[in-house]
């Protein structure tokens, strides 16, 4: 039995994606012996997290608050990339690795799980105000993001190309770990 301070601890680790109730307890107990200077610290970012970092209005990607005032992040406010192309991924980890290809000119949209009906609303304005010609759904080839693809494809107008990666991704696996070449191989192979 933990005591009550320490399980609470370890209440909010095993919220995070991907740790259980086994590695949140063994995070809790590092903690325990770490020195005050380090926890300090730790407390400070989890702080900084709250002021400093914003999601941008239009992707929901997160960025530096005084990076810049205008509500978006640096990708949307980029006047080089194509903003008749959107790339719909599951999250900002998938963005990331996509980025890191250098091949995608167009911007993203960062699909918050927890308010579908808010993100239906954001896409599909997008869609409208800025003549989207293409929505590429980069989702993960998993059950989750088969379904949400379904989901989108049912709701979006007609007429508006949408593609999804090519073959490539391991079934089950998430684009967050695919390796660049993958994921190239995966955008130019959409359809
Ligand atoms: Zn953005």
């Amino acid at each position: 039995m933990l005591s009550p301070t320490v399980q609470k601890l370890a209440d909010f680790f095993a919220k995070f994606p991907t740790v259980g109730p086994r590695t949140a307890r063994r995070f809790a107990f590092y903690l325990i012996k770490s020195d005050q200077n380090e926890i300090n610290s730790l407390i400070e970012a989890i702080e900084n997290l709250k002021s400093k970092i914003r999601l941008c209005n239009l992707c929901n990607k997160s960025y530096e608050s005084d990076e810049q005032t205008s509500g978006l992040c640096a990708i949307c406010s980029d006047t080089r990339r194509d903003k008749t192309v959107i790339c719909v991924v599951e999250k900002e980890l998938d963005l990331e690795a996509i980025e890191k290809t250098g091949r995608f000119k167009g911007l993203y949209f960062i699909w918050e799980t927890n308010n579908e009906e808010q993100q239906f609303k954001k896409l599909f304005g997008r869609v409208r105000k800025d003549q989207i010609k293409e929505i590429i759904l980069a989702l993960d080839p998993t059950p989750e993001g088969r379904q949400l693809a379904l989901k989108i494809q049912r709701n979006l107008d007609t007429g508006i190309k949408i593609t999804r990666l090519g073959q490539g991704l391991p079934v089950g696996g998430e684009i967050e770990y695919a390796d660049e070449e993958t994921i190239t191989s995966a955008l130019e192979g959409r359809k």
